[in-house]
């Protein structure tokens, strides 16, 4: 009986799917890398979790850091080194150079990696960006070697080649060079950064004259670049931490957003990724909710989230803020395969396609929901690619819309691999001809029965797929009674001789 309601199962999807557009899975079969054995002796010290003003950390600790001039050469040879696969600019808007800097005027440098650096191709985005906060070093350092492990790397390792083939990685290792240079939380005007975005709930942030340049130069980032996900390197914990960040009533407890179980499924691949984030005492599985951890507001991952498009964590990579360089090796080997599983993730999972319009047959940047949650997805202007992030192990209903078309939807059984969804959109207008006639009278009547052709054929085509799914279906059930008719009675003989 259990094989039988598996074949139903299985025909039901089946047919349903015949009346959708077509899937096909995606990514390769290759696992993700799992945590190494690496130096188990690596403990963090001090925890430091709140914003209040702490003592700033001793001169004599930032031995064996890079200073801002160190970070800036290294950036610039790493990519004199690597110019094969990156990249290196400055200001976020080409129009607007100044946009790209602290407060202080150092350059906010950015390292783009990607086969084709630089070029728009239909592929997802992701950045990283360390020390957001001054006196949180590690992430800086720690992007460096990702960078240099990439490129050592991306010709023999199949994880840094799948990266460097299928997504632009962009990596910001400073935002705030001036609280660095001086062992300090806050920017030169004594601001948090990462409570100096628009809040959703409480509408602090709302001064564009007060807003400080770091937080404008990620605003207009996000306008430039399509992100489909990110994460920010901080330090003072240990954990994965998802939205929301805050809640409405000011209060402390979980508080999720739409997309709540895919955040817990980025989480959660960071966590069990890294050498010993999941193993933490404090946090389950070393993932948190932000509300339910210590509600915060204007941060920079709800802001991603609601208005970027881009699903973004905030990773405590360290106990300790500023641990002596000594432990940066292992706190690499500790975070390198989370990292790399984390921007992957962005082609091995999720569901992925390009939308186009029927009659034209034009890219078409339109907009894809997914059925119970409350969240779009926009397909990039250029190519009309969407990367829609989605926990894996479940059936989604994907559709997509655009303006002046028949919004199309598709069922799609997510499961270890990503999956490929393109969508063709038909004019709403093309059922009547109003479109075409006004559009172009001169040859109206040809595209208008092409058009036509089209979409009866299509159905006629899910028709007949539909019936010999149905004949085959009714085939199977046959055999199957069959075999049990025949299984009941050599039974009944056996128990009778
Ligand atoms: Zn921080």
């Amino acid at each position: 009986m259990i094989k039988l309601r598996f074949v139903h199962s299985l025909l039901f999807f089946t047919a349903i799917c015949f009346f959708l557009p077509k899937i096909a899975a995606r990514g390769g079969h290759s696992d993700y890398i799992q945590p190494g054995d690496g130096n188990a002796s690596f403990h963090g010290t001090a925890r430091h979790l709140f914003a209040q003003e702490e003592k700033r950390p001793s001169v004599e600790l930032t031995r064996g850091y890079m200073t801002n001039a160190d970070l800036e050469k290294a950036m610039k040879d790493f990519t004199k080194r690597c110019s094969k696969i990156s990249r290196l600019y400055k200001g976020f808007l080409e129009r607007a150079f100044s946009i790209g800097k602290s407060v202080n005027g150092f350059a906010l440098w950015v390292i783009e990696i990607s086969d084709k650096p630089g070029e728009i191709e239909a592929e997802p985005a992701f950045k990283y960006i360390g020390n957001v906060h001054g006196d949180e070093p590690v992430g800086r350092e720690l992007l460096l070697r990702l960078a240099n492990w990439i490129c050592d790397n991306y010709e023999k390792d199949p994880l840094a080649k799948l990266i460097v083939e299928n997504v632009h990685l962009h990596i910001l290792p400073s935002l705030n060079p001036d609280g660095f240079s001086v062992r300090r939380r806050n920017n030169a005007n004594n601001v948090d950064l990462n409570r100096d975005f628009p809040d959703q709930f409480f509408p602090i942030n709302e001064d564009l004259s007060l807003r400080q340049p770091e937080t404008t130069a990620i605003m207009n980032w996000l306008r430039e670049i399509r992100f489909t996900a990110s994460a920010t390197l901080h330090g003072g914990a240990l954990v994965a931490n998802f939205p929301w960040d805050g809640t409405e009533d000011k209060r402390k407890y979980y508080y999720g957003c739409p997309d709540d179980q895919t955040f817990r499924f980025l989480a959660r691949l960071y966590s069990k990724s890294h050498r010993n984030m999941s193993f933490s005492i404090e946090f389950e599985d070393g993932i948190t909710n932000g509300a339910s951890w210590y509600p915060i507001y204007g941060g920079m991952q709800d802001w991603n989230y609601i208005h970027g498009g881009c699903f973004e964590l905030t990773l405590e990579i360290s106990d300790n803020k500023w641990p002596r360089a000594s432990e940066l090796p292992t706190i690499w080997e500790y975070n390198r395969k989370s990292m790399l599983n984390l921007v992957a993730s962005l082609v091995k999972t999720g569901v992925h396609g390009r939308i186009f319009s029927l009659d034209q047959g034009k890219p078409l940047p339109g907009l894809v929901m997914v059925k119970g949650i409350n969240y779009t997805v926009k397909a990039h202007q250029a190519y009309a690619d969407y990367h829609r992030l989605l926990e894996p192990g479940k059936i989604y209903e994907v559709t997509a819309s655009s303006p002046g078309y028949k919004p199309k939807t598709t069922c799609v059984w997510l499961g270890e691999n990503a999956v490929t969804a393109d969508f063709i959109l038909i004019p709403e207008a093309s059922y009547g001809g109003k479109l075409l006639r006004s559009s172009c009278d001169c040859s109206y009547g040809q595209p208008l029965l092409l058009t036509r052709f089209f979409t009866e054929t299509n159905n006629g085509i899910t028709f007949a797929l539909v019936v010999v799914v149905a004949f085959l279906f009714f085939l199977l059930q046959r055999r199957v009674r069959s075999n049990l008719w025949k299984q009941r009675q050599s039974s009944r003989r056996s128990t009778t001789v």
